[in-house]
């Protein structure tokens, strides 16, 4: 029996005016559970309009109206925490224990940008001439889209959507295909909070379909788009074409450099494990690329393998499983796919190369030596359980292969020397550079990549300046007539 979800626009559940629902799965038991609505170019001139209509309110409302509703917002999230941590782990197979752990985190994404509405302010700039007066203000968008990956569909809808509603921004989403309904569930707990009709909605569907409707649509001012780098390019080109700005959240295929000076190896090799096979390696920020110096490689490596030996796979609901199986049959059909032709181009299993033989998509925890960085185990983000180990000797080497690729999201450094970790991280080409730490996040910390990861900010300051566009706004405060209406002033 699955259940059905309908799109939600204008403060309540709405039937596809396609009439269409599709399946999504359970990929623990590779069997559907839930129909979703099939959202086509009605829906969302639907959820458009009243995004239009309830953001010309909205944007009048005061920043004590917006901060108070962005806390109460955060409070039903703590309250629906598990309901919403089991609706996500349900569609993508990540374990329970990961998905509750990020929804209590969540509601501070609220919090943080319910006191931001308070700091809406601009500048006062000086002019030469002194009865000028110019001042800047930050004004919402408008109508923002968003659209929403597989993995963390709550939380990466909510590192856009929480500032653009806190600055007075009306939105419309499109979550992913096969992880729509905590999103669902997200925006019918914002209506139980008191967010006006409209303001937040939601039209599920395919992204060629639905997705392109929103990119296109004239109504939306800006797009904010997470997914993998071939989509971001067509979305970011046809927004272009619209005249549209937009900000890309894409792959990543990171490198945690372990050096020499590490200290306790132990825990290192516990933060290399947490990095890659988290989520079973669907993160962005994934530390998919172990580089190790030579002299501490195989102490190191040992470490790995023993502590990814001993990774419980199974049923995501179940406390005791550490990785549960991955979102869709063709992430492991390509996961699969790599590592053979890996091991045909020399690399060696330590760990794993191989499916679980279960009715899910499960692929085992798998660790690749002898790697050589041109390998497309190295430079292509699977979104799998998979490390790639290289080794390097001096920490020119190790910049120069972390550098060497297509992505520019996330690195990890494990050093005991700052000035060396300062240097490093200054040469590193990413958005986010962790020191002796892997996967931490902020609401206040600003995140995003560079090079094929995408451009743009989310999170703190950064993410707040995104959602709103700066006005100059003039006055002339002298009383003298204009003589000459050529000479500007
Ligand atoms: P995807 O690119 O397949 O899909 C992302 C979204 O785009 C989905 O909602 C999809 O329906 C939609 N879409 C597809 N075609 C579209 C089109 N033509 N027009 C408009 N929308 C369209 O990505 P995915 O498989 O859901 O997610 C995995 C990818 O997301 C990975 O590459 C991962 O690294 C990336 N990701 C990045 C971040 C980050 O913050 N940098 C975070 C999480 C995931």
């Amino acid at each position: 029996m699955t259940t059905q979800f309908d799109h939600w626009i204008d403060g309540r559940k709405v039937r596809p005016e396609g009439g269409e629902h599709f399946p999504t799965f359970d990929p623990t038991r590779a069997v559907p559970w839930a129909e979703l609505a099939k959202g086509n170019v009605a829906d969302i001139d639907r959820a458009v309009e009243s995004a239009t209509r309830a953001q010309r309110a909205w944007r009048r409302t005061s920043p004590a109206q917006r901060n108070r509703l962005l806390s109460a917002m955060a409070d039903l999230i703590d309250r629906e925490a598990g309901r919403l941590a089991e609706l996500e782990s349900r569609d993508v197979g990540k374990v329970l224990r990961e998905t509750r752990s990020q929804m209590r985190a969540l509601p501070t994404w609220y919090r943080y940008y319910a006191s931001l509405a308070f700091q809406q302010d601009g500048r006062v700039i000086p002019h030469d001439r002194a009865s000028i007066v110019n001042l800047t203000t930050r004004e919402p968008y408008g109508v923002i889209g968003i659209i929403a990956p597989f993995n963390s569909p709550v939380l990466l809808t909510s590192m856009s959507l929480a500032p653009a509603i806190a600055a007075g921004n009306a939105v419309v989403v499109k979550p992913a295909e096969t992880a729509s309904t905590s999103v669902i569930r997200l925006a019918e707990l914002f209506a139980e909070a008191g967010l006006p009709d409209g303001v937040f909605n939601v039209v599920t569907g395919l992204g060629a379909e639905a997705g392109a409707a929103l990119v296109a649509h004239p109504g939306i001012a800006k797009v904010f788009f997470t997914g993998g780098v071939e989509t971001g390019r067509r979305v970011a080109a046809e927004a272009g074409l619209h005249g549209k700005p937009t900000v890309l959240e894409l792959g990543g295929k990171s490198a945690n450099i372990v050096l020499p000076d590490a200290a306790d190896l132990r825990s290192v090799a516990n933060g290399i494990v947490a990095g890659i096979y988290a989520a079973a390696g669907q993160t962005c920020v994934a530390g998919s690329r172990l580089l190790v110096h030579s002299s501490i490689a195989d102490e190191l490596v040992d470490l790995v393998a023993a502590r990814t030996e001993k990774i419980i796979l199974g049923d995501p609901a179940d406390d005791r499983t550490e990785m549960g199986p991955l979102a869709e049959p063709n992430i492991v059909d390509n996961v699969e796919r790599r590592v053979d032709e890996a091991i045909t181009a020399g690399a060696r299993v330590r760990v794993g190369g191989s499916r679980l033989d279960a009715p899910g998509w499960f692929y085992r925890p798998t660790i690749l030596t002898d790697v050589v960085n041109d390998m497309a185990v190295a430079r292509e983000e699977l979104f799998g359980p998979v490390l790639a180990v290289i080794r390097f000797h001096d920490d020119d080497e190790a910049v120069a292969i972390a550098n060497d690729s297509p992505f520019g999201l996330a690195a990890g450094l494990w050093t005991t020397n700052i000035g060396r970790a300062h240097r490093m991280a200054a040469a590193l080409e990413a958005g986010t550079v962790w020191v002796n730490t892997y996967r931490a996040l902020s609401y206040a910390s600003p995140f995003g990549g560079r090079k094929a990861s995408g451009y743009g900010r989310e999170n703190g300051l950064d993410g707040f300046a995104e959602v709103t566009v700066t006005k100059s706004l003039w006055i002339e405060t002298s009383e003298e007539s204009i003589d000459d209406p050529f000479i500007l002033r």
